[in-house]
């Protein structure tokens, strides 16, 4: 016997990450009643679930119980019905209940664990992945994955190997890699053949030209409407919401949302720099993540403008009328600050005409400050501050009842390595979990069939 075979194990199914979706597909496996294979998780960090654990801020917002019809994002949104439609929202809250999770579903359908503790959640799936016998081989990475004849070959990065007769990869996307986060899922799967959509950072915070809003109203909080328009010309929907105004620039939920159509822009500068000459030309290959985090990080030209719209319950029309009803040129500051927290009524206040001889020009571009403030924004924050990513491998090739890839038989695939990414309010979580859920039962009726 030579060393590699000595350190080569065997599996029916082996999942490749720990995380939302491994968790889910080990258990959907199990579920399957004629299986009776081995599982195991394969996770490279010390302790699994670090996103679901750092989730929600802490609690977790495991799932939206919304029509998800508008919330998915990618070159084929509509990939998420075969999950979705197998697992629905409510079927998921039912299960997770069976496990032992009362949930809370507030005013916007989101849906948490009752006790408000994304702790929880990780708690009740251990339970769940130990009772049933699944066994989670943490602090252990796959560094690669071969397909021959008749099983997948897969090294792992403590020196052993794992022959295994399916395979799931579910380990997520380049977001957050202080939590775990990694490019590995997507490089693996294109060394299986796949294609790769290019990653970038999405539901992420803005990085914006330095202004006197973030200097004199940092920290401050407002709701308000918001786009992004690219400096070609490409505009964002509007994202309605909270906003709060930092030191470097927008976050906040609503902000977040505008993440991805800024990391495009930035891509495109990129690439016409590229084609100009300026910055090397390189396809997408492992670390391109970090590619995509370096330039978003680097203080550069701006790549569009954000346009803040603080009052979109009224529109510009009548906003001046009623600025011209309450003479509001005769005391604009007090005014502003019956509107917008008096920090940020401070800066408008200081970039708009605001003469009371003049009331018309005060008027109008008072008027004007408050619905389509713009500010330059110069990138985002990147995937260390990214709470999920767009892209990853292209759903086209992979079926989207099973999860199971159409180029190589017995690899499935599930969360967010796939070309898939939600709205926030648990509807990745949602993705995440269906998905896991669904590619494991079709591993195990695969694995059942042969
Ligand atoms: C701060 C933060 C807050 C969030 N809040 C919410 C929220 O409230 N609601 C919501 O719906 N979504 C939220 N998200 C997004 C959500 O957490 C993710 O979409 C979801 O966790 C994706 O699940 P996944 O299983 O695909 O990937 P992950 O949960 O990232 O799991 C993948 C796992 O694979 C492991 N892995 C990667 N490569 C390898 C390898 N080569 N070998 C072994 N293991 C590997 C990783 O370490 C990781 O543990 C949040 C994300 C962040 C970062």
């Amino acid at each position: 016997m030579d060393d590699n075979t000595r350190n080569t194990r065997a599996v029916d199914l082996l999942i490749i990450g720990g995380g939302a979706s491994g968790a889910l597909a080990a258990l959907g496996a199990v579920s399957e009643g004629n299986f009776r294979g081995s599982v195991e998780i394969v996770e490279k960090e010390k302790i699994p679930f670090r996103k679901l654990l750092a989730s929600g801020n802490g609690r977790c917002n495991l799932a939206n119980l919304a029509d998800p019809r508008g919330h998915y994002h990618g070159s084929r949104p509509s990939f998420v019905n075969g999950a979705l439609f197998r697992m629905p929202a409510r079927e998921l809250l039912s299960l997770f209940e069976r496990l032992g999770l009362m949930t809370f579903v507030d005013h916007a359908e989101r849906v948490y664990p009752r006790s408000m503790q994304s702790k929880s959640v990780v708690i009740i799936l251990r339970r769940a992945l130990s009772d049933a016998g699944i066994s989670v081989n943490a602090d252990v990475g796959v560094l690669s994955v071969e397909r021959d004849e008749t099983c997948f070959r897969v090294q792992l990065s403590d020196q052993s190997s794992v022959r295994a007769r399916s395979v799931i990869v579910a380990a997520g996307s380049p977001a957050s890699p202080q939590l775990g986060g990694s490019d590995s899922g997507v490089s693996l799967l294109r060394s299986l053949g796949h294609t790769i959509c290019e990653p970038l950072p999405a539901l992420v915070p803005l990085r914006l030209r330095k202004h006197d809003m973030m200097s004199d109203a940092e920290g401050v909080r407002f709701r308000g409407s918001a786009c992004f328009e690219s400096f070609t010309g490409v505009r964002s929907p509007d994202v309605s919401g909270e906003f709060l105004i930092t030191s470097y620039g927008l976050s906040g939920i609503a902000a977040m949302e505008l993440g991805l159509f800024v990391s495009q822009a930035s891509r495109d500068s990129r690439s016409r720099g590229a084609r100009g000459g300026r910055i090397p030309a390189e396809g997408f290959r492992q670390g391109r993540g970090e590619q995509a985090s370096k330039d978003s990080e680097t203080a550069g030209e701006a790549v569009g403008k954000v346009i803040i719209d603080f009052l979109p319950e009224m529109s510009s029309e009548s906003l001046r009328t009623h600025l011209e009803s309450h003479r509001a040129h005769e005391h604009m500051a007090a005014f502003l600050s019956g509107v917008v927290p008096e920090k940020i009524a401070r800066v408008i206040l200081t970039s708009v005409h605001s003469d009371p001889h003049d009331p018309l020009r005060c008027i109008a571009e008072t008027a004007g400050a408050l619905k389509g403030f713009a500010l330059e924004v110069e990138g985002t924050r990147g995937f260390e501050f990214a709470q999920v990513a767009s892209g990853g491998a292209v759903t086209d090739e992979f079926d989207s009842s099973t999860m199971m890839s159409r180029i190589v038989p017995g690899l499935f695939a599930c969360g967010e390595v796939l070309d898939i990414d939600g709205d926030t309010g648990g509807f990745n979580l949602l993705w995440a979990f269906s998905s896991g859920y669904l590619a494991g039962r079709s591993s195990a009726r695969y694995l059942t069939a042969r």
